[in-house]
């Protein structure tokens, strides 16, 4: 259910880490379409969902969410754009 205005909130654990405010962006785009999304591993290969714009501190503080709405900083990123045309890339030998 949204505002009076039909926005709907939402709450951002880590605000920092993101480039922009999420939901800033594109409709219906999220933080794992976005070619800045980077995922960071350690030592033991976990991984850690980041944004490449903003710089890690290689701890929960810059950890994102991959579903969260994108930001204004949102750039297509090469896997999205072929799924979204229905391409599929083709490996060169
Ligand atoms: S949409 Fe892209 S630039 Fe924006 S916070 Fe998410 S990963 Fe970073």
């Amino acid at each position: 259910m949204g505002d009076l205005f039909g926005q709907v909130a939402t709450i951002v654990r880590n605000p920092n880490a993101y480039a922009a405010m999420p939901g800033s962006g594109p409709q219906g785009r999220k933080c794992k379409e976005c070619a800045n999304y980077v995922r960071q591993y350690s030592r033991t290969q976990r991984s850690f969902p980041k944004c490449g714009m903003v710089k890690s501190t290689s701890g929960k503080g810059t950890d994102i969410l991959a579903n969260s709405p994108a930001c204004h900083w949102f750039a297509e990123a090469a896997e999205s754009a072929q799924k979204k045309n229905g391409t599929t890339r083709v490996p060169s030998r």
